[in-house]
């Protein structure tokens, strides 16, 4: 017998569902930029990672899975453009705060890839949602091809982290950085991790690469090679201001107070963060760079 009470408590779960479901699509859709064909970035510019995903004829490539929350979020909007399977998550680099959340893609079938380096840290420093990689690799280059469509990994030395990989598609000029350039925004807090001479050298590498847009992690998701040169030129025009005033005879320990740089009065975190750069990079002068280590030592193969 119809059970006119059940019937409409069943629709409107069923109705609530359906709109939850879609508003959970719109929610997605709006995180989510069409680059090129097949290729888009992934983020909640709240939350302050962006992710990106190339669709091609045999299979989805994605990198950067940042947490488990990122991650089943950044599944769930691959799926909503495409029904190819997930074939690889490449991981940028070891931190923590990037390379968590992998095993929803493996899950989903995806072999992961990290360079060696940054393989070999994530094993030495386990951390619950954090999976280790399947597939390594070691040198300066790898190229991945999936339907048509290839991915150059770019290990360019020391620079921030470990085993830090820059992505370069060659057919549509576009790259991937994660962490190393952050548009319009001051250097991350006091600088963690980043070796800043060699920095500047890989900026320069990044710079001579052959690419028309770049995708960054943090920052507009968006940009080109003038936001690359500009992170670049802001840490040469701070060490610069830093060493007119020990010219001047400013007492060290008092110059992150004073130096200033109104050519970057805009960019986000000016106020809060210039003096916390100008520290970084005056220990860096006082001690020398910060963190070192052989050039050789992943250097497996070769
Ligand atoms: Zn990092």
């Amino acid at each position: 017998m119809f059970n006119l009470k059940r019937w409409l408590m069943a629709s409107s779960v069923f109705f609530s569902t359906l709109l939850m479901v879609n508003l959970a699509f719109a929610e997605m859709a709006k995180h989510t930029i069409k680059v090129d064909d097949g290729i888009y970035t992934f983020g909640d510019p709240a939350k302050g990672y962006t992710s990106m995903f190339v669709v091609t004829s045999d299979g989805v490539i994605v990198l950067e899975p940042v947490n488990t929350e990122h991650s089943t979020a950044l599944l769930n909007a691959i799926q909503s453009v495409t029904k190819q399977p997930i074939r690889y998550l490449l991981h940028s680099h070891n931190h923590w705060d990037h390379s968590a959340g992998g095993q929803v893609f493996r899950d989903a079938g995806a072999t992961i890839v990290a360079h060696v380096e940054a393989y070999e840290w994530m094993k030495a420093n386990p951390r619950q949602d954090m999976a280790l990689p399947d597939e390594l690799w070691a040198g300066n280059r790898k190229d991945i091809t999936l339907g048509g469509t290839t991915i150059e990994l770019h290990y360019l030395g020391m620079n921030h982290g470990l085993g830090m990989t820059v992505f370069r598609l060659p057919r549509e000029k576009i790259v991937f950085i994660a962490d190393l350039v952050t548009p319009n925004r001051l250097l991350f807090t006091i600088v963690p991790d980043f070796n800043v001479k060699q920095w500047i050298r890989t900026l320069r590498e990044i710079e001579a690469m052959d690419f028309k847009t770049a995708v960054f992690t943090h920052g507009k998701p968006v940009g080109s090679k003038k936001d690359v040169a500009a992170n670049r030129e802001f840490i040469e025009d701070l060490r610069a201001a830093i060493h007119a005033e020990f010219k001047k005879g400013t007492n060290p320990f008092e110059i992150p107070g004073v130096v200033r740089l109104p050519k970057y009065q805009d960019w986000a975190m000016y106020d809060e963060w210039l003096a916390m750069n100008a520290w970084r990079l005056l220990l860096d002068d006082h001690m020398g760079p910060f963190p070192w280590r052989p050039n050789h030592s992943y250097e497996v193969g070769k």
